[in-house]
């Protein structure tokens, strides 16, 4: 299994619209973030988790020209309103299957009505994105290109976020805690990837990153990714804070999962 980080940015992106910051004026390329979204290659097919603003520029960079399935986490903007660059990929071939939670299944077709409402038909010559929804409960298996996935419902403030794990790998975005029930989920992952802001001041919706710190040592991954991350923070700082087995991801890192 091969997990690519496409992009490990938070909502706004790094740099920042307008931003001067040691960080966004960086010229180190792992400080440039683009929004939340991942590739999870199995034998038999490839994921794209999510399908942030930036997905067209993400696809390209990684040379991907195929997806076989999507998983969508939840519906905020930064994770969903790329949904649209799908259509190069539907084009040619046929109905992409697309998983999600069953709360986010009747947004999704409220939101991109031109894609979900078959009344609605592209214009001559055009085309629009061939999604088909599915929808998974929260922490009961599915069977997804040949394996077992197991949604892993975390919450996000208010609404639920939905993570996975399959084989060896646990990801988790957009976590603000990781209750009993995912933790027990998570133990004995090779591989974690948890969403984090930014050292100190905790925030209402994400792990900041001492308490993604915390929850990766209560999981106890081989090595655990963070992802999700701001302009306050810059990749070599993180480099040298961070303790053992916990590594900054960065836009286009490859790594190899069991
Ligand atoms: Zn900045
Ligand atoms: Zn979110
Ligand atoms: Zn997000």
């Amino acid at each position: 299994m091969k997990l690519t980080f496409l992009g490990t940015g938070t909502s706004f992106g790094v740099p920042v619209i307008g931003c001067d910051c040691p960080t966004c004026a960086s010229d180190d390329p792992r400080d440039r973030r683009t929004r939340h979204g991942a590739l999870v290659d199995l034998p038999s097919g490839r994921l794209l988790v999510d399908a942030p603003p930036e997905l067209r520029l993400q696809l390209l960079a990684a040379g991907v020209t195929s997806i076989d399935a999507l998983w969508l986490t939840h519906t905020h903007a930064d994770h969903v309103h790329g949904i649209d660059d799908v259509r190069a990929l539907t084009a040619q071939g046929g109905d992409l299957p697309t998983w999600t939670a069953p709360e986010y299944v009747q947004q999704l077709q409220e939101r991109f009505r031109y894609i979900f409402d078959d009344s609605v038909r592209p214009p001559m010559g055009s085309s629009k994105p061939r999604i088909v929804l599915n929808s998974f409960e929260a922490f009961e298996s599915i069977t997804l290109l040949g394996e077992e996935f197991i949604p892993l419902q975390v919450p996000h403030g208010g609404p639920m976020v939905y993570g996975f794990r399959v084989g060896g790998l646990g990801y988790v975005t957009d976590a603000k805690t990781l209750p009993d029930r995912v933790l027990n989920k998570l133990r004995g992952v090779d591989v974690l990837v948890l969403n984090a802001l930014w050292f100190g001041r905790p925030h209402g919706s994400h792990f900041n990153i001492e308490e993604a710190i915390e929850a990766a040592s209560q999981v106890g991954a081989g090595v655990t990714y963070l992802t999700h991350l701001t302009h306050r923070v810059r990749h070599s700082e993180l480099l040298a804070k961070l303790p053992a087995k916990v590594l900054p991801a960065y836009d286009g890192l490859v790594v190899d999962v069991g």
